[in-house]
């Protein structure tokens, strides 16, 4: 009896963005023998950026990658979470190491470190920097691309990891499914001085500020309000707290600002265009499941595409397996949003009294495997 032909096998792929979750799908579909390009629109490998939260799901992703050494080695272990009022009186904690009982570490590191570990890890796939798709046509079971760069390409699929505002998306999918979620970001680096291994929240009036360290010397905060506050920029979110915000904040760096976004479809695919990653799923980062859930994006596509014989076979599948748990982690996002966004005397009242269970209940649902 002759074995199933595996649906990689000799396929040509290109994977439009080189993110988190682009090189993620670089890394997982290594070795399975289709032949993978990846088009970038950033001229370079990125070298700066801000900081990222990596709960323990997204520790395990990195694991079953073949990368956790790598992102580990520069990381900082992030033992407790505290949630805590505008004036920092605690309002709840939680151990890292019981909500996650040991599937991995939970660790933040520095963006740059973390894309430069995936990028070591995609090898020599070959990456086109400073490329844009500029039209995505569907031909049968095949796919035609053109690039801004003037050369084109036929493909068997396109994964587009493009992020919130995927160009792959608006191409291909038409423009569907980006939503505003009411929320302004800002995120800033400093000094770390004597920041404590911790990830911590002052919770205000319509506004957060959130502080963590990303290596020895570098601290990341990040803060957001209503959208319809952002006009009084981050000195009106910081005149929401008291000390040591102003002062903290004051001894900082802008690293990015702006509106966060959703995105939620019907179906992630096009006949052979897929969208991973925020392309596909982007939610605000309130439960930092962002890179996590790329992880699982590509590792899950990885696995479809190794078992099925067909690529629209592996892409019904892969659906199916992903839909439940990222819409999860969507709707759990935006229940969290608004128990943020509640009048601070009903919220506080509520997060001191079942904070930390409502914290463990979040996050239950992603301890299984992907
Ligand atoms: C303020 C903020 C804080 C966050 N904090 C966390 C956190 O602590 N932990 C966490 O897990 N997640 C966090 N997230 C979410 C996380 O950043 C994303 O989920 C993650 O980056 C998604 O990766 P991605 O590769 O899908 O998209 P992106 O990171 O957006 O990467 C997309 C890539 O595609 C490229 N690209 C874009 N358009 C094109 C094009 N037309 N052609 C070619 N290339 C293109 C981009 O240059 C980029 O390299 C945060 C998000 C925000 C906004």
């Amino acid at each position: 009896m002759s074995a199933r032909r595996p649906a990689l096998d000799g396929r040509r792929i290109l994977v439009v963005g080189a993110g988190v979750a682009g090189l993620a799908v670089v890394r997982a579909l290594h070795g399975l023998g289709a032949q993978i390009e990846v088009v970038e629109r950033a001229p370079a490998p990125a070298t700066g950026g801000a900081g990222i939260f990596l709960p323990a799901n997204a520790v395990r992703g990195l694991r079953l990658l073949g990368l956790e050494d790598a992102v580990l080695g520069s990381a900082v272990r992030i033992g407790r979470q505290v949630v805590a009022d505008h004036r920092g009186r605690v309002l709840y904690q939680v151990s890292t190491d019981t909500l996650w009982q040991g599937i991995a570490p939970t660790v933040a590191t520095h963006r740059a470190a973390l894309l430069g570990a995936l990028l070591d890890g995609a090898g020599d796939v070959k990456i086109r920097w400073g490329t844009s798709p500029e039209s995505i046509v569907p031909d049968g079971p095949e796919v035609g691309v053109a690039l801004d760069d003037g050369a084109s390409g036929r493909y068997d699929l396109v994964v587009g990891a493009d992020g919130a505002h995927s160009t792959v998306r608006r191409l291909a999918f038409g423009d569907a499914g980006l939503r505003h979620s009411g929320l302004h970001a800002w995120r800033l680096l400093a000094p770390r001085g004597d920041t404590e291994p911790v990830w911590s929240v002052r919770l205000g009036r319509g506004v957060s500020f959130l502080t963590f360290p990303i290596g020895p010397d570098l601290v990341y905060h990040y803060g957001d309000v209503h959208a319809d506050d952002a006009a009084a920029g981050l000195d009106g979110l910081v005149a929401r707290f008291g000390a040591p915000v102003p002062e903290v904040v004051a001894a900082a760096t802008v690293a990015h600002s702006g509106p966060l976004e959703e995105v939620s479809l019907a179906s992630w695919s096009r006949g052979p265009v897929l969208l991973v990653g925020d392309a596909a799923h982007a939610t605000t980062p309130n439960m930092a499941q962002g890179a996590a859930m790329a992880f699982e994006d590509a590792l899950v596509l990885a696995d479809v595409l190794r078992r099925t014989a067909s690529i629209p076979d592996a892409l019904r599948e892969y659906e199916e397996r992903r839909r439940p748990r990222v819409e999860r982690v969507q709707q759990q996002t935006r229940r969290r949003d608004g128990t943020r966004g509640l009048h601070p005397a009903a919220r506080d009242v509520l997060l001191r009294a079942a904070g930390e269970r409502l914290f463990h209940a979040n996050y239950r649902g992603l301890h299984a495997a992907p």
